[in-house]
């Protein structure tokens, strides 16, 4: 399989105990890839890290170019490891390589010649809140999240996948013709790392085949019910869906076969929110971590079995490395560091992110201003699809400081409701909440993050957790790591904990403030606006799809 190098370091077992061995990662994320090479002892030695186009054509909609992400990625390689080699290590040293990815986003491709058919509709993208509806209104809809522990929205892979196929004529011709190829994201970067048709190595690990609705997530197989559900109009058995592998495996991902790293194998693959929990060592039933990035994602260790969330959250596979998976509850919040980067981009409030948390330190507290960014709707633990962003309690006193403060403070309102909602179904109140991702950057938001949520917040220095989480799975694998108790002392050095300073009467009237806000919004988007806006986007579709044809044709 693939182009083989005799500098592969699967051909140099028998190396010298003695020699220092690292191991590489990808991480693709929502606005960036990056490759980034860890020590045995966790830390990253060299870094890589390049941003992609948003492409945003019409209100609601997010897409990305499949291709853009493999150059990306294969940059990013390539620049980590001309640091790599110049600080003197040698390319041999590096036992494997993992995989971290955003989750959900969903690509379509022609299974014989590889190429992408449609743009990859991006997991923040609403443009099928009208098919969800409809989805939702069917018979035995509401049976599914106890089968694959999502309930159907917007946000996982399916919508987007049946989407395409009513919508955009490549993908059904390619469907009908039998070629249609589906994956999230890691299955086609390890498709196109691998040497896309001609090696078709077409897999994908639990923790990102669970994020389809599409897997039995108890059994990690296929699930016919789920795909009998969704198969009212295409028979979903004639796409080509990615073999669910392990999340650690010598074999099943293959290996690079173009660049400076042809050759090396691809031992490790996690979604990046199960990544980042393996990266924060969250190995324990009881663990949790959040992090805070362009959504914000808490994933909480619930053990070797799945808990269906009665309280608006979502099951999911943490990792699977022996074949033992353990699950998570997962808490979603759609907007994050996005709500940053609307108040630079959208109101130039500034072009630096950390300014954002500055200019919300120049007033001592939020004015009574509460911000919902409920730019995709709200989703965990609320799942309201009918909100839009909305701000309460504006007044002549008001200042883009109040502003900043407000954005900042949405994301921890919503992780606060979250672990209530977390406690209810799991019974257990959580310790401590460790912390990672851009926004973890702002101590103000920190520090709110601990009075709003009364316990303390543990953030490491080196907060690269989503891509160390995917080194550790490709070093599982690849024999770098054999234990999680040769991991404890990982990433520890240096970390700040954030105790909580407000009183518990000042932190419950702040967030009552808050539930009042989200009570407020539902409903916005009235129900002759969304049939309005579903009929306008479907005009706009059929002028889309001429655009994104050419756009298609010109790749
Ligand atoms: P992703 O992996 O989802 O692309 P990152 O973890 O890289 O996201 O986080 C990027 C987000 O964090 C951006 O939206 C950025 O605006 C925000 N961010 C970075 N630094 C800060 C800061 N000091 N204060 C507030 N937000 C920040």
């Amino acid at each position: 399989m693939g182009a083989s190098d005799t500098s592969s370091p699967s051909k140099s077992a028998d190396m010298a105990q003695s020699e220092e061995v690292f191991v590489g990662s990808i991480d693709q994320g929502t606005t960036s890839s990056r490759f980034l090479i860890f020590d045995k002892q966790g830390e990253p030695v060299a870094v890589h890290q390049e941003e992609f186009r948003q492409i945003y054509p019409n209100p609601g909609w997010h897409e990305h170019d499949p291709n853009e992400i493999v150059t990306s990625v294969e940059n990013c390689i390539e620049g980590a490891l001309k640091i790599f080699e110049k600080d003197g290590h040698k390319k041999e040293s590096i036992k494997a390589v993992g995989i971290t990815n955003q989750r959900e986003t969903t690509v379509c491709w022609d299974i014989k010649s590889g190429e992408p058919l449609y743009n990859a509709i991006v997991w923040t993208d609403t443009r099928t809140a009208a098919l969800a509806r409809e989805l939702k209104a069917r018979e035995g809809s509401d049976k599914l999240q106890d089968i694959c522990g999502l309930p159907i929205s917007t946000y996982p892979s399916v919508t987007k996948l049946l989407w395409l196929l009513r919508n955009e004529e490549k993908v059904r011709k390619a469907y009908e013709a039998g070629n249609l190829a589906f994956g999230t994201i890691d299955a086609w970067l390890i498709y196109k790392l691998n040497g896309g048709p001609k090696n078709n190595v077409f897999v994908s690990d639990p923790t990102n085949a669970s994020r389809t609705m599409f897997m039995d997530i108890h059994s990690l197989k296929y699930s016919d019910k789920t795909i009998d559900f969704f198969s009212y109009e295409f028979d979903l058995r004639k796409v080509h869906m990615p073999e669910i592998v392990r999340s650690a495996d010598e074999k099943a991902f293959g290996k690079l076969t173009s660049g400076v790293l042809s050759g090396f194998p691809i031992t490790g693959c996690l979604g990046d929110q199960s990544a980042a929990l393996v990266g924060q060592k969250g190995f324990e039933p009881g663990h949790a971590k959040n992090t805070y990035g362009t959504g914000c994602f808490l994933l909480y260790n619930v053990g070797t079995k799945p808990v269906i969330s009665t309280h608006g959250l979502l099951a999911t596979v943490a990792y699977n490395f022996d074949g033992k998976p353990v699950y998570a509850l997962e808490g979603s919040i759609a907007v994050a560091g996005s709500g940053v980067k609307f108040l630079m981009n959208n109101l130039g409030f500034s072009s630096q992110s950390h300014k954002i948390s500055e200019l919300a330190e120049t007033v001592s507290d939020n004015g009574g201003l509460v911000f919902v960014t409920a730019f995709s709707g709200l989703f965990a633990p609320y799942w309201i699809d009918d909100a839009q962003g909305t701000m309460f309690g504006l007044s002549h006193h008001t200042e883009r400081g109040h502003i900043a403060r407000a954005t900042l403070e949405a994301v921890c309102y919503q992780t606060k409701a979250i672990l209530d909602a977390m406690e209810k179904d799991s019974g257990h109140k959580l310790s401590e909440l460790r912390v990672d991702g851009g926004m973890s950057n702002s101590e103000l938001c920190m520090q709110t993050q601990a009075d709003l949520v009364s316990i303390p917040i543990v953030r490491p220095k080196m907060r690269e957790t989503t891509a160390l989480g995917a080194a550790i799975a490709a070093g599982f694998a690849s024999g770098v790591w054999k234990t999680f108790d040769e991991l404890k002392e990982v990433n520890t050095a240096g970390q700040t904990t954030f105790q909580p300073k407000m009183s518990a009467k000042d932190s419950a009237k702040m967030f009552k403030k808050w539930e009042r806000a989200v009570s407020m919004c539902k409903g916005w988007v009235a129900e002759e606006e969304k049939e309005e806006g579903d009929e306008q986007a479907a005009k706009e579709l059929s002028e889309e799809s001429k655009k994104e044809g050419q756009v298609a044709a010109s790749l």
